[in-house]
């Protein structure tokens, strides 16, 4: 943790996650992520391929039999539903959710991920992070896009208009996009509150200024994939880390404080 920060770390409840399911910390998932995408890797040795599978829509059976027929997951369990069986416990508001989604709203991708695809989701952004770390890490430029639900809620965020998008300013202590920004800044990777750059545009400014540039992501599970799926299919290296619950005005009508998880931060950096 940067010293002179002042951030609150307490369960939270998302409208359809929360990284922290019944536990104090989401150091819990971060463990048993981890170890499920080491099945996969174990099983799966292939990484250009594995990448191309990543990118596929709706794949969840590939990935739970990569699961299934791995020789450490066979020692631990002998269920045959590992993936949802696991990280069922961290999307526990799936359900009610649908319930309350009006039909106009279906059409809303984001909005209407399924507790599959979240499982999916979760393990593929997990994978790619370890698929990608060193690529990223190489690149000449790295640049963070980071969400402004993220901010200080309990004043007037002072954000200003930076070269690509908005940057923080650090007026909080009790920020978590100014921790954010500020670890961001000491492993050399330019960060941006996303609130109107162009993505298209902006990997095109990007790609004819540097050599090579990299993108973390960081964001609501559903919203982190389909940002590193896009960057996938560029083949710009993409790291991300989850905002540990969908809290924002689009989930809950209104913006709620949220977190990260600072310490996995630190680790993805410094890989
Ligand atoms: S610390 Fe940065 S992001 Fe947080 S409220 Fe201030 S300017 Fe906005």
């Amino acid at each position: 943790m940067i010293k002179e920060f002042t951030l609150e770390y307490k369960p939270i409840k998302g409208k359809t996650y929360s990284l922290f399911g019944k536990s104090n910390s989401t150091e819990e998932y971060y463990q048993l992520i981890r170890s499920i995408a080491e099945l996969v890797l174990e099983n799966y040795p292939d990484k250009k391929n594995l990448i191309e599978f990543i990118k596929k829509k709706n794949n969840f059976t590939f990935f739970e039999q990569l699961i299934n027929h791995s020789k450490s997951y066979s020692a631990r369990s002998s269920s045959e539903n590992g993936l949802s069986q696991f990280l069922s416990t961290y999307t526990t508001g799936v359900k009610k959710h649908f319930k309350e989604l009006g039909l106009f709203k279906l059409w809303d991708k984001t909005l209407s991920t399924s507790e599959k695809q979240y499982h999916l989701y979760m393990l593929k952004i997990e994978l790619v992070n370890q698929l990608n770390k060193k690529q990223f890490n190489g690149c000449e430029y790295k640049i963070a896009l980071l969400p402004h639900c993220l901010r200080d809620l309990t004043r007037d965020c002072m954000k200003k208009m930076g070269e690509y998008d908005y940057i923080c300013k650090g007026c909080s202590k009790n920020c978590y996009l100014n921790f954010t920004s500020t670890m961001l800044r000491k492993y050399n990777v330019d960060p941006y509150i996303w609130m109107t750059a162009d993505i298209t545009n902006l990997f095109k400014k990007l790609k004819m200024k540097h050599k090579s540039f990299g993108v973390f992501g960081m964001a609501c599970i559903p919203e982190l994939f389909s940002g590193m799926i896009r960057c996938l299919k560029k083949d710009i290296p993409v790291i991300g880390l989850p905002l540990d619950a969908n809290r924002c005005i689009r989930w809950m009508g209104e913006f709620h404080e949220n977190s990260i998880n600072t310490k996995q931060l630190e680790l993805l950096l410094n890989w």
